[in-house]
Parts: structure tokens; sequence; C-alpha cells
């Protein structure tokens, strides 16, 4: 309990001088005559840590041997995750940050009504903005299918994947080979893609962007474990992503999802939820990285929910040793982070509903 107090003193003191240091900032601009429109990002880069809570977030302090890249940001918030029910899933906890609806638990891109509602990246695609969505899951799993596809249920993954050829979205970096070309219903929709003018690459993550809109695909299903030899995908998809994509002179929107923090959570296995929480950081960081260089890119990080009751409890009593515990198997309805960096970065500071998220960038890309 001590410890978990003091992490968050820390945590609300961070965020009260963030706070005070933005309304400078912004005063700052005023003074120097800086128009409205510079605090327009040209892009987003919305990295959605799956399951992630604060003791998750936390963890990333304890165990990284270096500063977390959590830690890089000065604009943090608060998430109310709920949508229809109290307790969110991750198709509901999506669709918020993809539609702006909040929704029933297992929606895809649809509303309570099970009618379909616009995404963020069809309204881009539409604007001719570059888009790209990158998972450790498959990418017909709930988070990355909801910016995409429109379905009733997030069971259904063959449907979801008959969305990618006509999506326009320029990248799609994941696993879920096998709904594409091992379907129930026969069809091969790897030629679809390819008659969409998508590259279909199935080995490798290349080394260099194409100008072809993408198709990564490196497991059938989920792409493995960190402890089962993904390596760096994670953050050099993301790399590679920033790369193709920062070549639209309208501004792209990337995804980024951190899938599997979810799956340890689930699991009650705390190794395996924090291997995958500092693959996610990693990728934070190539983000804040490229986002720094670039100057006109707002980085979010948020999760959908928190996933496992995570605590940071001590070992038998010893108040110096950490104890990764669980309380549920399930999700848990407790708010979540949201950090921010860039143009717009202002806006995610405070306590709101998870489906702000989407409003927020929806009114920084006007
Ligand atoms: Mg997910
Ligand atoms: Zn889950």
């Amino acid at each position: 309990m001590k410890i978990k107090f003091s992490i968050l003193t820390i945590l609300l003191s961070v965020s009260i001088i963030s706070t005070s240091c933005v309304s400078v900032n912004v005063k700052d601009n005023t003074v120097s005559h800086v128009p409205q429109e510079s605090k327009k990002p040209k892009n987003i880069i919305l990295l959605i840590g799956d399951g992630m809570g604060l003791s998750q977030v936390s963890a990333a302090i304890y165990y990284k041997n270096a500063k977390p890249n959590f830690e890089r940001f000065n604009t943090i918030g608060l998430s109310k995750t709920s949508s229809n029910e109290l307790i969110t899933d991750s198709a509901a906890g999506a669709t918020v940050f993809s539609t702006g609806v909040k929704t029933y638990n297992g929606a895809i891109g649809v509303d309570k009504d099970t009618i379909p509602v616009p995404t963020i990246v069809e309204h881009l695609v539409k604007r001719g903005y570059g888009t790209g969505l990158v998972a450790t899951s498959s990418i017909q799993h709930a988070t990355p299918a909801s910016f995409y596809a429109h379905v009733k249920s997030r069971s259904m993954y063959e449907e979801i994947t008959e969305f990618a050829p006509k999506s326009g979205v320029n990248f799609f970096a994941g696993g879920g080979l096998k709904f594409f070309n091992k379907r129930k219903d026969g069809k091969d929709l790897l030629a679809s893609m390819k008659d969409n003018g998508y590259e279909v690459i199935t080995d490798k993550l290349p080394k260099s962007p194409s100008e072809k809109n993408q198709l990564i695909l490196l497991a059938e299903n989920g792409m493995p474990k960190m402890s089962e030899g993904r390596g760096d995908f994670l953050p050099n998809a993301t790399k590679l992503a920033m790369e193709k994509l920062s070549k639209n002179e309208n501004g792209f929107f990337l995804m980024v999802e951190g899938s599997q923090i979810d799956w340890g959570g689930h699991n009650n296995e705390g190794d395996y939820l924090i291997e995958e929480l500092l693959d996610f950081d990693k990728a934070i960081g190539v983000a804040l990285d490229f986002a720094a260089k670039n100057g006109e890119t707002l980085v979010i990080v948020t999760a959908d929910h928190e996933t496992g009751g995570f605590t940071l409890a001590s070992k038998d009593g010893d108040y110096n040793k950490i104890n990764p515990v669980f309380s549920t198997t399930g999700h848990s309805g407790t708010m979540v982070p949201v950090f921010a960096k860039g143009p717009g970065a202002e806006l995610f500071n405070g306590i709101y509903e998870n489906n702000e998220i989407y409003f927020k960038m929806m009114e920084l890309l006007k």
C-alpha cells in the first residue's frame, strides 16, 4: 500500500506540474503571436496499450533498466473507460476511439443498434491523409479492426477481413494471415488486396518503406509473444509506418497497439504482461523520437481499459520487493492514463470520457 500511495502521489504531482507548465506555454504563445493554427498537429500517432492501467505503466518504472519513455510526456489525463457496460471490452473500447460512439461490448465500428459509424480512418482516407494500423495481435482483432471494419461481433474475423481490401489504409502490420487465405468461404482475400494495389508481405518486416500500400502479415493469427521471439517487431513496424506515411503531404494517422499487455493480464502472468509493456514502451520511444524531429506530430498514448486488476504489491510484506498480483482474469473499471506530447497535447489534460479522445483528435485534424 505504501508503495502504491507513493506512486500515486508522484504521478499526481507530475500532473499538477504539467498543468501549470501548459498554461505558461499557452500564455507564451499568445505573447509571441504564434498563430492559433500552429497548435494543430499535421499527424497523429495513437498508441493503445490494450489493458494498460496505471499499475501496468508503473511496472515500467520498476522493471525497465532505463527511464521509461512514459516519463517523456508532460501532459497527462485520465480516461473514464465505461461504454454501454460499466466495464468495457477491447471492441467497445476501440470503437469509442475510432468513432466517438459509446457502444456495447463486442461491437466493431457499430453503434448500440449495430448501425455502422464512420471511423477516423475512413474520414481521413477521404481527406487524403495517410493511414496505418500496427498491432501485435491479428489485424482483425478487436482493437485494430474497430478502425476499418463494421461488424456486430468481434469474433467475426472473416467478415472483418473483407473490409481490408477497400479500406484505403496505406499500411497494415501484424498477424492474421489465415483470415485472408484459409477461409471457410474459400475466398482468397490476399488476391483482393493485390487487386486493390497492396503489396502483400508475409515473411519479414521490410527494412525500408515502399511506394505501394502494404499489408504485412507475419503470423497466421496473433503475433508471437515477446518471450517467443517477436523481437523488435512493434517498434520497427512503428518506425516503418511513420517513414512511409510521413511522405503524405496532407498528414497521417497511425494507430499502434501493444495488444498483448491485455493477454498477460487475462492470463494473470506478471512476466508476460511486463515484457509486453516494456516492448510497448519501446514503440512509444520510437514515436516520440520521430515526433521530436518532425515537429508537427501529436503522440497520444492510452488504453481501452485495465485488465487483470493488476497491482504492484509487496512480496511477503517486504516493502522493498515488488510482487505483481492480479484481482481478476477479466477487465476492470478503473480509469486509465492518457499521455500526450506535441501540438494540441494540452487538450488531453484532465479527466474525461473515453470517447472525448476521438473528438479531441478530430478537432485537432479539422
Ligand atoms: Mg486489443
Ligand atoms: Zn481483454
